[in-house]
């Protein structure tokens, strides 16, 4: 399947959750066996030759592809969740939305010294998900071999804000606009 077509797998929705937004739903792409199976294809594609130690999901939707993809590559799984909903220790940061602020945590020594962790998440906007979650992980002693994404939104500039902190990032399918 080509990147032309995962794209129009993804349903776009306007005003979701506030005006002025155009959520972009993979839960279309993730019904089609096609689609899932191809997205997580071209996911491995890039991440089997960086050979991580583990994948590192952020909630949600990074869970499904992240989990999936530790399967293709025969890694193990960590989640960062948002705060509060881990039931051991865990490290956490806080980090800006743009109003207020939030917090991602990990469960504090799942990710080990010096791992060699790869990031995932569905979609990458403004970047500030992805760019807390690697100071978490560094925080942690690893190193953030790349942040990989289905979904880029390259006008939201956050590649570029991941790039700018010493992250590598890459998606596999992009959209013009926010
Ligand atoms: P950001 O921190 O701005 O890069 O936002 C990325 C996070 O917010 C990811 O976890 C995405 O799932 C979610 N997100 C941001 N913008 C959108 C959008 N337009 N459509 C779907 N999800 C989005």
């Amino acid at each position: 399947m080509s990147t032309d077509s995962l794209t129009a797998l993804v349903r776009t929705i306007p005003d979701f959750p506030k005006p002025g937004i155009l959520f972009r739903d993979i839960t279309t792409l993730l019904a089609d066996g096609d689609g899932l199976r191809d997205l997580v294809d071209c996911m491995a594609a890039v991440a089997r030759p960086l050979d991580p130690d583990l994948i590192v999901g952020i909630e949600a939707r990074g869970f499904i592809l992240g989990a999936a993809l530790a399967l293709a590559l025969g890694k193990g799984f960590v989640p960062v969740r948002k705060k509060g909903k881990l039931p051991g220790k865990t490290v956490g940061i806080d980090y800006c939305l743009e109003y207020g602020t939030d917090r991602l945590e990990l469960h504090e020594g799942q990710v080990p010294v010096g791992a060699r962790v790869l990031l995932v998440d569905d979609l990458i906007a403004t970047g500030g998900t992805a760019l807390a979650a690697a100071q978490l992980l560094r925080e942690q002693g690893a190193s953030v071999l790349m942040a990989l994404f289905a979904i880029d939104l390259p006008d939201l500039g956050g590649m570029a804000a991941l790039s700018a902190d010493g992250v590598a990032a890459q998606a596999i399918i992009a959209f013009d606009g926010e």
